[in-house]
């Protein structure tokens, strides 16, 4: 089964305020015509959907210009860091579209160069090491009010903190016994800029470098620095970093030998509903077990996304339609559903499946005889084609489209009524049979021959068209539906109240008797396809050949269409 669904990059059409300043940039000749830019994660979790933002603005800026994007590991915590981050990154990556080229990079790949411009920054008298515990530190660097006091290490000379400074690198020093600081200005009304940490000591073994440093560079001292060895024009990230940009600024231009500067220019994150994005908290959901994994189908993960059946298309065209600003919003999670409907209709095959089966017995139609009628596969794409179903004896139908009593605008079976079954024939319930606790467990049913196809030549007209599968021609399948994994629209609002108390206790259903066309068995994991009147699904990769796992993607009810048509 094809995946039809078009990976074309499609990002950064609609101009916004980054294009805008980097056009400026260009305009007055800056970087000799140069644009680069850089996507820089950390690898202590999977990327989630608040990072295809940034993916998109970094990779579609420099296509848009005819730049470049590099793809740099920020790797300088190793103690949350590990090479299964790694890879899952640059798999989630490369499947929204995006391609890195030759250029892949780890901050730590410049450890050695960090190293030697501290050591050049405490020779020009503009670094120190600071034998206090980090608390006190901390406390020392003030309030936005209140002006910092100077550490008494601040004017050691600059033979001792070279010496220390060495020594901390050899490992000498146990964790926290000393940092390594610039020597700015503990007055600041920025307190960034009050003698921020540069080194500080961890006995760590790096997922890279191994035991080589028992030193670390901050964030401060390695972002800036990383952009400038990498010839990094444009640094796209997101709004915290604003008050960080006069250090950004101040580190690249104690390093600078020529005019060549990159720029840090902010924007706001990615928020949606129902939806948390920090790490720390997805990775406890994996660690304490509430969701199955990373790519558990209920993660606002990109490889969650992908099991689930989200296209990639689908997520950049809605990281299109929420735009490039600078303004904080929350973005309704309905929105992004709608752009994974607007893909998946354009390419999902339909095919019929039953999801709560009651059985229906055709009395009047021979026992052995295997029909196959003909089904169209996409009616939103002629070339698609049709297929064969198979029309037996015993069938299955939804549960739900039978009513003993129905009310009367109840247009679906009934005792005496007579429906369509898509694509088959017309059939009337004649009688109705329950077990010992009165459940209804089966109908029997007759077929008019001469409505195949699902028409009648006498013109006879029905209200209802249900779906079907054979009895026994069909796939048994075991389906997962999905819902909100948070039952509120801001579980990250309330700082007080642990997140994990507003987990939807219903985000997952597992369907384990559901039959499905024969069909569907063809296809692999991912595939997806529209269970008519039913929604979106996919393959789960938990299928084996004896066990067809299917996952909902979503429903075929669209909130967003109704709200906007609504308003
Ligand atoms: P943390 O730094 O707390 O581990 P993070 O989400 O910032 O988490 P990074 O790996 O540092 O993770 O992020 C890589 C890039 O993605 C950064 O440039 C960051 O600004 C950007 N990013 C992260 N979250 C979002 C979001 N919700 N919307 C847009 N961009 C984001
Ligand atoms: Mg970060």
């Amino acid at each position: 089964m094809a995946d039809n669904s078009e990976n074309k990059k499609s990002v950064a059409k609609t101009r916004n305020f980054i294009h805008e300043l980097v056009e400026k940039d260009l305009s007055e000749g800056k970087n000799n015509g140069r644009v680069h830019t850089r996507f820089p994660p950390e690898p202590n979790g999977y990327l989630h959907i608040g990072h295809a933002k940034a993916i998109c603005l970094d990779f579609g800026t420099a296509e848009k210009f005819g730049g470049k994007c590099n793809l740099r590991f920020d790797d300088t915590n190793p103690t949350k860091e590990d090479v299964e981050f790694v890879d899952s990154i640059k798999e989630d990556i490369k499947w929204l579209g995006f391609d890195w080229e030759d250029r892949l990079y780890y901050a730590s790949d410049f450890f050695d160069d960090l190293y030697e411009f501290a050591v050049k920054l405490i020779k020009e008298g503009k670094a120190y090491v600071d034998d206090q515990p980090s608390d006190l530190i901390s406390e020392q660097r003030g309030t936005p009010q209140k002006p910092g006091i100077e550490s008494p290490y601040r004017n050691r000379p600059v033979e001792d903190n070279l010496d220390l400074f060495r020594r901390m690198k050899e490992g000498e020093f146990e964790n926290g016994a000393r940092v390594l600081r610039a020597k700015i200005d503990m007055n600041s009304p920025n307190m960034h800029m009050r003698d921020p940490l540069m080194y500080r000591i961890s006995h760590a073994t790096h997922h890279r470098t191994g035991d080589k440093w028992c030193i670390y560079p901050m964030y401060d001292f390695a972002h800036g620095q990383c952009d400038y060895f990498e010839g990094v024009t444009h640094s796209l990230c997101t709004l915290e970093f604003e008050i960080h940009r006069p250090l950004y600024n101040w580190f690249v231009d104690q390093l600078a030998t020529d005019d060549y500067r990159p720029r840090q220019i902010e924007f706001s994150r990615l928020n949606l509903t129902y939806t948390m994005m920090s790490k720390r908290k997805l990775l406890q959901l994996v660690e304490e077990g509430y969701v199955k994994g990373w790519d558990d189908p209920r993660m606002p993960t990109l490889s969650g996304m992908r099991r689930r059946g989200f296209t990639p298309a689908s997520i950049r065209n809605l990281i299109e339609k929420v735009g490039i600003t600078k303004t904080e919003g929350m973005i309704d999670v309905a929105l992004l559903e709608h752009a994974v409907r607007e893909d998946l209709n354009k390419s999902a095959q339909r095919v019929m499946g039953v999801l709560n089966p009651l059985k229906v017995v055709i009395t009047n139609y021979p026992e052995d005889k295997v029909e196959m009628v003909q089904a169209i596969n996409n009616p939103e794409d002629e070339t698609a084609g049709r297929r064969d179903v198979p029309f037996t004896r015993e069938l299955y139908i939804e549960h739900e489209d039978f009513m003993e009593d129905p009310p009367r605008k109840f247009f679906r079976l009934s005792p005496g009524k007579e429906v369509r079954l898509r694509y088959a024939y017309y059939i009337t319930c004649n009688e109705v049979i329950k077990n010992d606790e009165g459940e209804i467990v089966e109908l029997r049913c007759t077929y008019d021959p001469e409505t195949k196809g699902g028409n009648s030549p006498d013109g006879r007209k029905v209200k209802g068209t249900l779906h079907w599968v054979s009895a026994t021609e069909s796939v048994k399948a075991e389906i997962r539906l999905y819902d909100r994994l948070f039952e509120v629209e801001n579980p990250s609002a309330t700082k007080d109240q642990d997140f994990r108390g507003f987990l939807n206790p219903n985000s997952l259903q597992v369907l384990e008797a559901c039959y499905v066309e024969p069909f569907v068995k063809k296809g692999e994991p991912l595939d997806h396809f529209q269970f008519e009147r039913k929604g979106y699904f996919n393959i789960d990769k938990d299928s084996t050949p004896d066990h067809l796992v299917i996952n909902r993607t979503v429903t075929l009810r669209d909130n967003w269409a109704k709200k906007m048509n609504n308003k």
